[in-house]
């Protein structure tokens, strides 16, 4: 990447795209267009967007193929569970937006309804970092199936006793005769920092970002 542009990495597209592009835009950038790009050039900031999935997004901003990155939280630290140098990741901001829990679920009137229960047991979940370290801190040692999605069948297919998933309404754990009974993690979208980004040419539009975006948060509360 060219040292004095800055680079921040964004979700292609998926329930963090939206409010990032509202970010952006309530922040002043202007992206010169470019159907399907990876990358996307503003028009009036030394700045450009990369479009990517989200579970890429800490590999590419430890990696530094990008100063910043906005991801979930729960992305984040599932990531940094397998990763020295995603773990070293700073969040920059807090951006309150795509919030939800990773929440430990059971069947509705079951015999899974406290954490203590899961002992001897297997949990679906896509993810097994997190979970694995929940377990570990409250002492339980059950078996942990990693699924890729879909993790709220799991039960009803007899692949687990319970599930570990996110959870923003409740209503597809409710429709899967599901009830969660304990919190592992409350996320919300982050801005994160690389390791290289503080001291290449582009701090200075850094800064000036990270200040228009506290900005358009304090004005949403
Ligand atoms: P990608 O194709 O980029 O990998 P994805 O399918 O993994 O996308 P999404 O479903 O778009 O991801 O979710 C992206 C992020 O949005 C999640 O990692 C989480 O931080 C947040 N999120 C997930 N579910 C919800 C929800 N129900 N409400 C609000 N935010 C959510
Ligand atoms: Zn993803």
């Amino acid at each position: 990447m060219s040292a004095d542009r800055l680079t921040l990495a964004v979700q292609k597209k998926g329930r963090l795209f939206e409010g990032s592009e509202e970010l952006l835009k309530r922040a002043g950038v202007k992206l010169a267009y470019a159907r399907d790009a990876l990358l996307r050039r503003s028009e009036n900031m030394p700045l450009d967007i990369m479009f990517i999935r989200d579970d890429d997004i800490p590999n590419f901003v430890a990696s530094g193929a990008c100063d910043y990155g906005i991801v979930g939280e729960n992305v984040l630290y599932e990531l940094a569970e397998r990763s020295q140098r995603v773990a070293g990741l700073e969040v920059a901001l807090k951006l309150g937006f795509a919030r939800c829990k990773l929440k430990l679920a059971a069947p509705k009137d079951g015999p899974i309804a406290r954490v203590e229960d899961l002992a001897g047991k297997t949990i679906a979940t896509s993810y097994p970092g997190l979970t694995r370290k929940f377990l570990q801190e409250r002492g339980v040692d059950a078996e942990i199936i990693e699924m890729g999605g879909s993790v709220e069948v799991a039960p009803r297919m007899n692949i687990a006793d319970a599930i570990c998933d996110l959870v923003s309404t409740g209503a597809t754990l409710e429709a899967n005769g599901l009830v969660a009974f304990e919190t592992v993690l409350e996320s919300e979208a982050v801005l994160i920092r690389g390791p290289k980004a503080a001291v290449n040419g582009a701090a200075e539009t850094a800064e000036l970002l990270i200040d228009r975006f506290q900005g358009v948060i304090a004005s949403r509360q």
